[in-house]
């Protein structure tokens, strides 16, 4: 499968492209913002013999700004607040009423049966004209800072008689996303956390540096109102003494003084501390507007639409591999450079590999072939009599030789095999009903419009004509890519250093005695170094040409689709020695211990070891400290280190840093496998234009710089997502959470409502869609980038 998906996981654009309507594409400028504002009530807890103050929060205040848009890029906003004292009024009830809701609902339910009726003209704002577009009924509703905190507010208004919640995205305690879908009009409503789209920083920065200047004042959290009080405290007319702004979770006052002055003077417009409380709130979910725009812009001009994503992360990377498809939307003015064409949907792209070897039918495979359709047919009730046979296998081997595939015309290889597609979907697998297609069309064709299906095929073909990374179909490369993700540089080196004070540390081996002695010498650090590893990561992948690779071509080239795996040492060896191929190789080595006193400041395998909890292997400090607080001490564990030998075990690299490793001594002693990866330089066009957007901010001094930035380096991160471990998590009533629970599968249950339970199970299956192998060509060439510099530049100097 072709890795793109900002087209294949997204309905509306993969229909848009389909029908080469991709100039009505339109990014989601329609949606919600919304904000809590809490009572806290300090508990005193006692936890075995500690006392823990604890804040309890409950609901005080919801407001909302709604976003609709107009044709051009203008919009229309509307304000809405909702807090405790609706409950209080005289006509409570009959507003509950007017939305069909029970008579016990709180005003967070009345706010959310709101919301649901504006979602819907909202929705009527940003869907296509054209109905056959199709386009989710969802309208995204985003909280600042509200994955933990906001959500967990929300989440006992979010199963009612009008609407139901649906799955958590991400695990449990930390939601990334909840989608809510109003039972009758069906309407979706999904809360998302603003910061994940921005990236971690305080709302008042994002609204400098993406907004307009409307003013942000600090969330106040008022210790002093708590939910006996409220009612009285907030109904006064004077404002807060600076006595109440004392924080007892804050150690101090939550506001300074001046702030206080300048509250003085702000509460002067209004006539109770509720007014004002009920302004600032509003105010706060109107601020996020123009920075979200700014976002959706941004994203817009590459055709990506930023709220169809849940972070800025998932969206980078679909950007990313977008990119891989159409080069020529990311190439900025400034720096013109020329790629390879864009994909285009009329465009012919079969037999896309030209030197692939033709298929020949053997004997084996066609009578197998022939028991799977036999299978096929006989479990879906349709009558084999007159099914192919083994003794059709001349006439197929000649037809499978000379023609074509009937859907996409290319000639059947051994990277292209050939299959039969039924054309008549109520008959079996006979010679009248059967055409020769692709194995990969024939899928692609199953039950799906057929120019959809034309949009998959072609973008196989094109990502086999550019070698671009495709999904891992051999578990034996995945296993062998999965065992290359080591963390990364950052973890390895934490050692405290103190400029003028700390003495230089310097390790010696003396091989006699077979020791290494560390001594401090007489000369003190005068500056502290630091390299960061995450920034480089997009010279990691961006393949761009550097006199300082001396390997293929100058260029670190980031891997496509799998070529092939062997675990014939004569092969691993030779692609090692060739250097001509890129590969991961699993491999046992070591460096000459006549090479420890040169490798000893850096060691340079970066690997994870299983470590076992010994006096000898963590110090006698560590030994004793564990012992005493009576720690688990029997469990191996998976440490992060650096090493001067694979310590007895296999290990997996790719093919620049082992190339680097082999150039400064290494050894290899024993092979054990390899896989083979066609090359590409497809990410180059992304890496230029975000380091362009980069670059720019930094000269205006702008902290869209830390955006960019995250851009850049999130987008890898999903290459090497491990979604084995996330889980699938059901809703349950309380006998299905009870089952659950005894299930050997069970990872956790968080209660969501009185009788709703979120339970997550490990998967049977897990299916992956992401590009393991860009991600591990990243992390490893990012260790080739460090070692190299290091050693070229520093210890030569
Ligand atoms: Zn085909």
């Amino acid at each position: 499968m072709p890795i793109c998906p900002a087209l294949l996981n997204h309905p509306t654009t993969e229909y848009l492209m389909a029908m080469g309507l991709m100039d009505q594409f339109k990014a989601q400028r329609g949606f919600i913002t919304y904000d809590f504002e809490t009572l806290s009530d300090q508990v005193m807890k006692e936890i075995t013999d500690q006392t823990i103050l604890l804040s309890q929060l409950s609901k005080l205040l919801i407001a909302s700004t709604e976003v609709y848009p107009n044709r051009d890029k203008s919009y229309e906003l509307v304000n809405r607040c909702y807090t405790l004292f609706d409950e209080l009024s005289e006509n409570y009830q009959e507003q509950l009423e007017n939305y069909g809701l029970p008579s016990n609902s709180s005003f967070v339910h009345l706010w959310l049966a709101q919301t649901f009726e504006s979602a819907e003209q909202i929705y009527q704002c940003i869907k296509y004209d054209d109905e056959n577009i199709p386009f989710d009924k969802c309208v995204k509703a985003l909280g600042w800072n509200s994955s933990r905190f906001d959500i967990a507010l929300l989440s006992d208004a979010l199963d009612c008689e009008l609407w139901t919640m649906g799955v958590p995205i991400r695990d449990l305690n930390n939601t990334k996303s909840i989608t809510v879908t109003h039972k009758k009009s069906h309407m979706k409503l999904q809360f998302i956390d603003t910061e994940n789209l921005f990236g971690p920083m305080i709302l008042k920065a994002c609204v400098k540096d993406y907004g307009d200047k409307s003013e942000h004042k600090d969330v106040f959290l008022y210790e002093i109102i708590n939910s006996k009080n409220w009612n009285e405290v907030l109904m006064k007319t004077d404002p807060f003494e600076y006595e109440d702004f004392k924080s007892q979770l804050k150690e101090g006052y939550s506001i300074t003084k001046d702030e206080y002055d300048q509250y003085l003077i702000d509460f002067k417009r209004f006539t109770k501390r509720l007014e004002y409380l009920k302004y600032y709130n509003i105010n706060d979910t109107e601020i996020m507007v123009k920075p979200l725009m700014n976002l959706i812009d941004t994203f817009e001009q590459f055709n990506i639409d930023v709220l169809h994503y849940i972070s800025i992360a998932s969206c980078a990377y679909a950007t990313k591999h977008y990119s891989t498809y159409f080069p020529s939307k990311f190439n900025l003015e400034s720096n013109k450079q020329t790629y390879y064409s864009d994909f285009d949907i009329t465009a012919d792209y079969s037999n896309p590999n030209p030197k692939a070897k033709p298929f020949e039918l053997t004997a084996g495979y066609w009578k197998n072939k022939c028991y799977h359709y036999k299978q096929q047919d006989y479990k879906a009730g349709r009558e084999t009599e007159k099914n192919v046979t083994a003794d059709d296998y001349d006439y197929y081997k000649r037809l499978f030789e000379t023609s074509v595939c009937s859907i996409c015309n290319a000639k059947f290889t051994y990277d292209n095999p050939p299959s039969l597609d039924r054309q008549d979907n109520e008959l079996p697998h006979t010679k009248a009903n059967c055409l020769p297609t692709c194995v990969t069309c024939n899928i692609a064709h199953a039950n799906r419009d057929p120019k959809i299906a034309s949009l998959h095929i072609k973008m196989r073909q094109y990502a086999i004509k550019h070698n671009l990374p495709m999904t891992i179909s051999d578990e034996r490369v995945y296993k062998l890519l999965r065992e290359c993700i080591t963390g990364g540089l950052a973890a390895v080196f934490l050692r405290e250093n103190i400029a003028g004070k700390t003495h230089i540390n310097e390790l010696t081996y003396d091989e006699q005695q077979n020791k290494v002695i560390s001594q401090d010498n007489e000369n003190v650090v005068t500056h502290i170094f630091a390299l960061d590893g995450n920034s480089l990561y997009p010279s990691s992948y961006s393949s761009v040409k550097n006199e300082n690779i001396p390997y293929t071509d100058h260029r670190m080239y980031m891997a496509g689709r799998s070529k092939f795996y062997s675990e014939n040492p004569y092969v691993i060896k030779n692609c090692i020695d060739q250097r001509k191929e890129i590969f991961v190789a699993k491999v046992k080595s070591y460096f000459p211990k006549s090479e420890y006193n040169n490798l000893l400041a850096l060691p340079l395998i970066f690997r994870n070891i299983e470590i076992e909890n010994k006096e000898e292997v963590i110090g006698e400090y560590m030994y004793s400290q564990a012992q005493k607080h009576s720690l688990p001490m029997s469990k191996k564990d998976r440490k992060l280190t650096t090493l001067v030998d694979t310590n007895g075990q296999f290990m997996v690299f790719n093919n620049y840093y082992l190339w680097l490793l082999i150039d400064l001594g290494f050894v290899i002693t024993d092979y054990k496998a390899i896989a083979v990866f066609e090359k590409n330089a497809a990410y180059e066009p992304f890496v230029r234009t975000m380091m362009n957007l980069w670059i720019q901010s930094i000269l205006s001094g702008s902290s869209k710089e830390k955006f960019y930035r995250l851009i850049i380096n999130a987008s890898y991160g999903y290459d090497t997502l491990n979604t084995e471990k996330f889980g699938k998590i059901k809703m349950l009533d309380k006998a299905g959470t009870f089952i659950a629970q005894y299930h050997p599968k069970h990872i956790g249950t968080r209660r969501i409502s009185a009788n709703t339970f979120a339970v997550q199970i490990k998967p049977k299956t897990a299916t992956y869609f992401t590009s393991i192998q860009s991600g591990v060509f990243t992390l490893d060439n990012a260790k080739y980038w460090y070692l190299n510099y290091i050693q070229v530049h520093v210890q030569m100097s």
